[in-house]
């Protein structure tokens, strides 16, 4: 009240106010100061008592992301069977420590930069969280292929359909295993020669994002099982060429591409370690390579951001 009064006083020119709780030759200067000592009281007053009742001061916490990633939250919360929710979905969860709880959540390639509120539900308790995402930097890739690869007459969009069909069939399969995500290694070291996300041109024509890895090989390279799994999907492909799909419960699904023979079989439980195939250049590929695609629960993610084991021990920050 004091200082909305200074303000009228220096608006309308008083020069003898009547109401001054201080000398009338105060400045307006010094009233300031005072406002300002007055503010940092109260709040230096709000962090004493909130540090002396053990309030926490930020309520929600908050994580970052870029498109496609797949972050690792996680939370205190008492009480038995956490749930995790995000974009509308629900997201595998894991219980830590006694009232603590590890979930993931995958960020699609395409989803809307901003920010979105994780929701944790226990049997008696909730909390919330923020998850911010930012537009991932992807570079541009192009390729030149042969005309009829890049441009499909009636039988060879038909079959582009039915293989989309079959992937789409695949990503939604239900497979049972523990609740981890982590991967044991890599399904083949080489060279990445398009990563994830890059915006594709094919024969100078823009086309949708590359939503897998590339590594490229020498052809007949084993492609190794990065974690134990139920085979879903055994497919020659238009696009794709010979094509795996595995499964690994909790809504990861992963995706091998382009291998030069196809010899295991649909329904299979694959352990880590196992060989999927070889590195091959079948379908739409300027030269051997492994197109790696990773799925979550309906989610493109980078395959770069799984979290890895290494030597039953997890990496820092997965
Ligand atoms: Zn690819």
């Amino acid at each position: 009240m004091i200082c909305l009064k200074v303000a009228s006083d220096l608006l309308i020119f008083r020069h003898k106010p009547r109401v001054f709780a201080v000398s009338p030759n105060t400045s307006a200067a010094a009233w300031a100061v005072a406002c300002l000592i007055m503010l940092v009281s109260i709040s230096l007053t709000f962090v004493v008592v909130s540090l002396t009742l053990g309030m926490p001061l930020a309520m929600a916490r908050e994580w970052h992301a870029v498109q496609g990633d797949i972050v690792r939250v996680e939370t205190a919360l008492p009480g038995e069977h956490a749930s995790l929710r995000c974009f509308g979905k629900s997201w595998p969860v894991k219980a830590g420590a006694t009232g603590h709880w590890i979930g993931w959540i995958g960020v699609d390639l395409g989803q809307k930069p901003g920010d979105y509120t994780l929701h944790w539900t226990s049997k008696t308790r909730k909390a919330s969280g923020r998850l911010h995402v930012k537009r991932g930097h992807f570079r541009i890739s192009r390729i030149t292929v042969k005309k009829e690869m890049a441009v499909f007459d009636a039988r060879a969009l038909a079959r582009i359909h039915a293989d989309h069909a079959s992937l789409r069939k695949a990503y939604g399969m239900y497979v049972n295993a523990k609740p981890d995500i982590s991967i044991v290694r890599k399904p083949l070291n080489g060279i990445v020669s398009t990563p994830f996300g890059a915006r594709r041109y094919v024969n100078g024509e823009p086309r949708s994002p590359h939503t897998g890895l590339d590594i490229a090989a020498p052809e007949g390279t084993p492609i190794v099982n990065p974690l134990a799994g139920r085979v879903l999907l055994v497919k020659s492909m238009f696009l794709n060429g010979n094509t795996v799909v595995i499964g690994y419960g909790l809504g990861l699904v992963m995706v091998y591409s382009h291998l030069k023979s196809l010899h295991v079989h649909e329904g299979t439980w694959l352990k880590t370690g196992a060989t999927i195939g070889e590195v091959g250049r079948t379908g739409r590929a300027t030269g051997p390579h492994l197109h790696w695609g990773v799925r979550f629960n309906g989610a493109r993610v980078n395959p770069d951001s799984l979290p890895v084991r290494v030597g039953g021990r997890k990496k820092q920050g997965t």
